[in-house]
């Protein structure tokens, strides 16, 4: 018996919540996103899932946690960052290098696209944008310095709308 197993009052193995709500995020079956076509396994799909519901940024020891409490069994924490190495280099996920934290992309935009991270720092919700003037602006400043874009990420912080009425 793993001294780490768990099983939180009603999550016993069969309630193994399979989070299948992708409405608000990119991986919705009925819409097709960078990741369709990609067969995930079993528990790169769950931590998709769990990113997905959960709608925010979640580091990598907080989803060890949610995968904890789902299932009842603590994984390794190798296998939980190789998961989410995966899913961010399949662009299912982003890395929110000023959270250290992940983010399921929120819309299925093309990989060569600026991504417009918008983070309050009130309530830590995440907005995702791109961007067709950022995307002429920065392929003019990288062509005028001989540079190769490989990422384009950007992180904004400050204060939400919601927050900013609060
Ligand atoms: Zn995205
Ligand atoms: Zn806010």
């Amino acid at each position: 018996m793993n001294p780490l197993h768990r099983n939180p009052p009603g999550a016993g193995p069969h309630s193994v919540a399979t989070v299948r709500d992708h409405s608000h995020c990119a991986h919705d079956p009925a819409r097709a996103g960078q990741g369709a076509g990609l067969r995930l396994t079993e528990s790169r799909q769950r931590i998709l899932d769990e990113l997905c519901a959960a709608g925010r940024p979640v580091g990598a020891y907080e989803m060890i946690d949610i995968l904890a409490a789902g299932t009842g069994k603590r994984p390794a924490p190798i296998s939980v960052y190789r998961a989410l190495d995966f899913l961010v280099e399949s662009g299912l996920v982003h890395r929110l290098a000023s959270r250290n934290a992940f983010l399921a992309c929120a819309h299925g935009h093309d990989d060569s696209q600026p991504v417009v991270f918008l983070i309050c720092d009130d309530c830590g919700s995440v907005s995702e944008a791109t961007s067709e003037g950022i995307d002429r602006s920065l392929a003019v400043l990288a062509k005028d310095s001989g540079f190769l874009r490989r990422t384009q990420m950007i992180e904004v912080a400050g204060h939400c709308a919601a927050c900013q009425a609060a």
